[in-house]
């Protein structure tokens, strides 16, 4: 098969490599759609810790040409979206902790390829009324809706969400789906703020218009926020959330700070106003149900852009300099 193999830094080389083994317990998935991921920028600016010479990517759907031999050959055909962490079920931390934290989890994400060989229960079956292009969204929307599953959602809350890049636009759409009442997005690049409203989020604003404080103090009469989501990966921004919600309001962190980071606030104040810091990593135990969620949202038009798969290394560019909402590549086109 072709696959595009990352070998370091900004190097990559597109070329044929051997197809991967399918196992007894296996499905063998052709991928149709594969998500670039901030992960994969970082990881290419030596930001993230990564080792060469691998197959990046890790957001795909695609669908079922073959299966290993205890797995029913009825699953052929069927448009999957694929979960590149394996959990048991069973161990301590699976049962009274979360699946996010198994102690056997085996990884597969090497989705950059025209094939993949994943553990059948990694391979998860797309509702209908979810594109399944669309569907190759699920692994970063599931970590958004893991953080808004831990928030507490009180009657008449008003919640916030800074960045709208694609986290913040799907952490800001499970707001609103959770129940929370009001949710608002500041976001400077007009687009996304369109999307968002697509979205169903109820209020976009632009930091390039007026400041936050101001847009926050208007939007709930000077009491704060019940909810602050910071989706940029800022210390800076997750300190301004801490200002910017009510007492007992609550902080999300979604955006990935970099390793080291402090977070600069008040901690007087945070205890005063009795501040909840709460964060989302990973998929938590909500992968499987993600697809579902998706399929209630207006998801037309998020995919921004799409590159063959030996144009992997631009489309990593292209994602790092912020353009367009999701750019995905497509291994078989
Ligand atoms: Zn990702
Ligand atoms: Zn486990």
């Amino acid at each position: 098969m072709k696959a595009c193999t990352w070998l370091g830094g900004g190097d990559f080389e597109y070329g044929d490599v051997p197809d991967p083994v399918i196992g007894p317990d296996d499905v063998m998935v052709r991928i149709g759609t594969v998500g670039v991921c901030g992960t994969d920028v970082h990881i290419t600016q030596g930001l993230f810790p990564s080792t060469p010479p691998q197959i990046l990517g890790h957001e795909a759907s695609g669908e079922i040409i073959d299966v290993g031999q205890n797995v029913s050959r009825e699953r052929i055909g069927e448009s999957v979206v694929l979960n590149h962490t394996t959990t048991c079920g069973e161990c301590e931390s699976c049962r009274t902790w979360t699946v996010s934290r198994c102690e056997r989890s085996t990884q597969k994400h090497e989705f950059f390829a025209e094939l993949a060989s994943v553990p059948n229960a990694s391979a998860v079956p797309i509702p209908e009324g979810l594109d399944v292009e669309v569907a190759s969204i699920t692994e970063p929307a599931s970590c958004c809706l893991s953080g808004v599953s831990r928030l507490r959602v009180d009657d008449g809350a008003v919640g916030l969400v800074i960045g709208g890049g694609m986290m913040g636009l799907m952490t800001a759409a499970f707001m609103k789906t959770s129940g929370v009442e009001t949710v608002a997005l500041t976001e400077p690049v007009g687009y996304r703020r369109d999307f968002a409203t697509q979205l169903g989020i109820d209020v976009v604003h632009d930091p390039s218009q007026s400041s936050v404080d101001d847009f926050v103090a208007d939007l709930t009469n000077g009491r704060g926020l019940h909810i602050a989501a910071e989706a940029v990966g800022k210390a800076e921004l997750v300190a301004k959330c801490v200002e910017l919600v009510r007492p007992r309001g609550q902080v999300l962190m979604i955006g990935v700070a970099p390793a080291g980071a402090p977070l600069p606030v008040d901690l007087y104040d945070m205890q005063y106003r009795e501040v909840v810091l709460q964060s989302g990593f990973g998929r938590g135990d909500v992968f499987n149900r993600t697809p579902a969620e998706l399929a209630k949202l207006n998801m037309d038009g998020v995919i921004t852009g799409r590159y063959e798969l030996k144009d992997v290394p631009q489309a990593i560019i292209d994602s790092g300099e912020g353009k367009g909402v999701k750019l995905v590549i497509k291994p078989n086109r």
